[in-house]
């Protein structure tokens, strides 16, 4: 298995320096006011995140058309600069009447083979996002001619949004050929990228659908006592 840990900047950068011997690669969330020149010196694989929901990018909304375009550009860009194996997005959330799949599939399907596109949870504050079970997925994914990153905490809250039993539907997602992972723990309700055992999610059961060689981020929060802790007990 090769782990990761996400940085957004140079200080996440700097935090985790004590535990780079530890990890395979980075998570760099592609943030185009940043400047990433500070990684020339990293030396082992980095995987980029786009800009999504919470920096007003939205591929289902042609009234953000331009913003999403910067986004994915700067993603592809950097992703190009560090010979980056995987690009990963948002789908997107209905923001208003203007929102459809459409505009998510004929944006992704114009760009980069290297995207994949990582599932969601149903509902947020009540805006219902794209991509987050089975159909949904496997249709837009199809439509995008894209791949699938795999977020084991946005699938276990959206298995709790649709009064679905977590494992069964993790697992029936893990058959639409997931090639990248996303984990932390979490309560399913309010809280989100949780140190591994701070939440309640059947963590030792994810761990146990992953194949030998994944490729899995631990998307906890910049922390190397309690990160070194998260990497243990993944290669335990
Ligand atoms: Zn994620």
């Amino acid at each position: 298995m090769k782990l990761g840990l996400k940085i957004f900047n140079k200080e996440d950068y700097e935090k985790i320096r004590p535990l780079f011997d530890e990890i395979d690669f980075l998570e760099i969330m592609a943030i185009e006011e940043n400047d990433y020149s500070f990684l020339k010196e990293w030396k082992k694989p980095i995987i980029i995140h786009c800009m999504h929901q919470g920096f007003g990018i939205n591929f289902a909304n042609p009234m953000v058309f331009s913003q999403n375009r910067s986004a994915l550009k700067f993603a592809i860009k950097l992703a190009d600069e560090f010979d980056s194996k995987y690009i990963v997005v948002h789908a997107g959330e209905k923001e208003s009447g203007f929102c459809a799949e459409e505009n998510i599939t004929h944006f992704l399907k114009k760009y980069d083979k290297r995207i994949l596109i990582e599932n969601s949870t149903y509902k947020e504050e009540k805006r219902m996002r794209y991509f987050f079970d089975y159909s949904d997925i496997k249709r837009i994914k199809e439509k995008a001619q894209k791949g699938f990153c795999l977020d084991f905490e946005h699938a276990s809250k959206t298995a709790k949004q649709l009064d679905k039993n977590i494992l069964d539907f993790v697992k029936e997602l893990t058959t639409l050929e997931p090639v990248y992972f996303h984990i932390c723990d979490g309560n399913c309700k309010d809280k989100e990228h949780l140190h591994l055992g701070n939440g309640n999610l059947p963590l030792k059961e994810f761990k146990k659908l992953l194949p030998y060689d994944a490729w899995v981020l631990i998307e906890t929060f910049p922390n190397p006592k309690k990160q070194e802790k998260d990497i243990s007990f993944m290669r335990s």
